[in-house]
């Protein structure tokens, strides 16, 4: 799963682009579940947040690194496949 550091801004640019779902607004800053994050895997080749983030501040959890695999086993279970 990828994360947002404290350098965002609130633009909310990334929100509508993430097809899980994963990101919201926090008490200060956007959030991104990890439980929701599959880094794009099932939808896009690259991480939509990280692309529209005008600042940069999507780098990937280092509390929740992941397989490929395992980004496709969380993409079937949130969307049933
Ligand atoms: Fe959503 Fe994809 Fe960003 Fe994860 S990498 S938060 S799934 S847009
Ligand atoms: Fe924050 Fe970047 Fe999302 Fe804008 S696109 S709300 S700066 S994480």
């Amino acid at each position: 799963a990828l994360m947002i550091t404290d350098e965002c801004i609130n633009c909310d640019v990334c929100e509508p682009e993430c097809p899980n779902s994963a990101i919201s607004q926090g008490p200060e800053i956007y959030v991104i579940d990890p439980n929701l994050c599959t880094e794009c895997v099932g939808h896009y080749d690259e991480p939509q947040c990280q692309q529209v983030c005008p600042v940069d501040c999507i780098p990937h959890s280092p509390d929740h690194a992941e397989t490929q695999d395992q980004l496709m086993a969380k993409y079937q279970r949130i969307h049933g496949g």
